[in-house]
């Protein structure tokens, strides 16, 4: 796809005269290459016929950088169809909520499920597992064994048919229990069947969900719209997630699935494991869409806005993909000076939706001055290393004292620094473009 994105765009460059016929063309190629990866064909006409209305045809002619103006707005279009406008229900910790997950057999809810509730216990949460299916053989053993790894309650019957008791009496023990994410796996049989949406109306009706999220296979391809109306017009989808994005699938289903359901997509799954887990984050899943790589429209903008002269060390750091806690202290400081870097390390996914969300930059800010007292009572070789396994029992412990802060809070951070890590760890490798070779695409 994004071969032929660029492809397109490169003959858009190289033709002098910009025309409706050149523009046409090009949208047409793009058209395919979406098409390619699996978006929905109503809304990349949808998209096609927008891009025309924005696409300025005097402005391309007067000589900007024609590519840039196409992308962005390529871009921005495809952003666009991914929030549906409002925010899921978003549960609250310490107040009990019931979040039922649906969708066919085989599309990852089970494992989705675990990774939901592990990604909350380490916040603090107190999750729960119920297994309501009791269509697939194995279904509880599969569900009970995700639950003991993570050290997760959880209900289930190996005798018991009815999945609607089963999510009923679950659902009932864990809200005694005082249990605050209440998490209902389903059954997902075979295929899409009359069955299977009888019975997830009937489990909902029973458990009353504040939350439906529909889970879907990342390559379920062009099958995606029917498959989320379908679930969404029997019980009331508020979210999606999406599963597999650690294979090769690009995962344009996702904007069908947001459209038929009207429904943010609020995770990816990016492997097996139980943390293989990520708030979704609209900006990187366009550019992998589009072929442009998680990290291009970052390289574009260190580019951008980084000096010249402090380029290369930054570069040389990433491709190392060593992330020290000195290098974190470092990014803190840059954000919090909102200098160059500043800017560009929050575009970083990670940096940018979980450590600073949108609407709490105040707190955001004296998290990460909290953070940054703490690591000012770290030795060097704390700083300087990236293994996570030096920050033994002791350390903290003197860390907290000397900066007069929690254990808990030490913890968190270091917590904070290996979700961080991870997500850098990624940039190993990264083949560093000499100034110039930087395209577009
Ligand atoms: P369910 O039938 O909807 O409950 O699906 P399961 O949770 O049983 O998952 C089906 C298969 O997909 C299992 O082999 C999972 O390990 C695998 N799986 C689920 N999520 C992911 C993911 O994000 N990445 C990868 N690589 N495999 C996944
Ligand atoms: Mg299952």
């Amino acid at each position: 796809l994004g071969g032929s994105i660029s492809r397109a765009l490169q003959q858009m460059s190289n033709a002098t005269i910009i025309d409706e016929k050149v523009l046409n063309d090009c949208l047409n190629e793009i058209t395919r290459a979406l098409l390619q990866s699996d978006v929905q064909f109503k809304l990349v006409r949808d998209m096609q016929t927008n891009i025309k209305k924005i696409v300025n045809l005097d402005d391309l002619a007067a000589g900007h950088n024609k590519r840039k103006i196409i992308q962005q707005a390529i871009f921005n279009e495809l952003c666009k169809i991914l929030d549906p406008g409002k925010p899921s229900f978003t549960p609250k910790k310490g107040k009990t909520s019931v979040v039922m997950f649906v969708g066919l057999q085989g599309s990852g809810k089970t494992t989705t499920c675990t990774k939901y509730a592990y990604y909350h216990q380490k916040k603090g949460w107190k999750p729960a597992l119920v297994c309501a299916d009791t269509f697939r053989a194995g279904a509880f053993d599969q569900l009970k064994q995700n639950a003991t790894k993570a050290k997760i309650p959880f209900y289930g019957s190996y005798t018991e048919s009815d999945p609607v008791r089963i999510a009923m009496e679950g659902v009932e023990r864990f809200k005694n229990e005082n249990c605050d994410l209440i998490i209902v796996d389903t059954s997902g049989r075979h295929k899409q069947e009359a069955a299977l949406f009888e019975e997830m109306r009937q489990v909902s009706e029973a458990t009353k969900p504040d939350l439906v999220i529909f889970v879907m296979d990342s390559s379920i391809g062009q099958a995606a719209f029917d498959q989320a109306q379908a679930f969404k017009q029997s019980v009331a989808v508020g979210a999606v997630i999406v599963t597999k994005m650690d294979g090769h699938a690009k995962g344009g289903g996702a904007l069908s699935a947001v459209a038929a359901t009207k429904s943010p997509v609020i995770f990816i799954g990016t492997g097996e494991h139980m943390d293989e887990f990520e708030v979704f984050d609209v900006k990187p899943f366009v550019s992998r869409l589009l072929g442009m790589g998680d990290w291009s429209g970052f390289m574009d903008k260190i580019q951008e806005v980084v000096p010249m002269d402090q380029q290369p060390e930054l570069l040389q750091k990433l491709s190392e993909g060593n992330f020290t806690l000195r290098i974190m202290y470092e990014q803190f400081q840059n954000i919090l000076k909102m200098g160059p870097m500043g800017q560009v390390f929050s575009m970083l996914p990670g940096f940018s939706s979980e450590l600073m969300p949108k609407g709490s930059e105040k707190e955001s800010q004296a998290k990460l001055k909290r953070y940054m007292t703490m690591m000012d009572s770290m030795t060097n070789e704390e700083l300087d290393s990236s293994n996570p396994k030096l920050m033994n029992e002791s350390r903290i412990m003197r860390i907290a004292r000397g900066s007069g802060r929690r254990i808990r809070e030490v913890m968190e951070m270091m917590e904070e620094y290996k979700r961080l890590a991870k997500i850098w760890s990624k940039m190993k490798g990264l083949k560093i473009p000499k100034k110039g070779e930087m395209s577009a695409l």
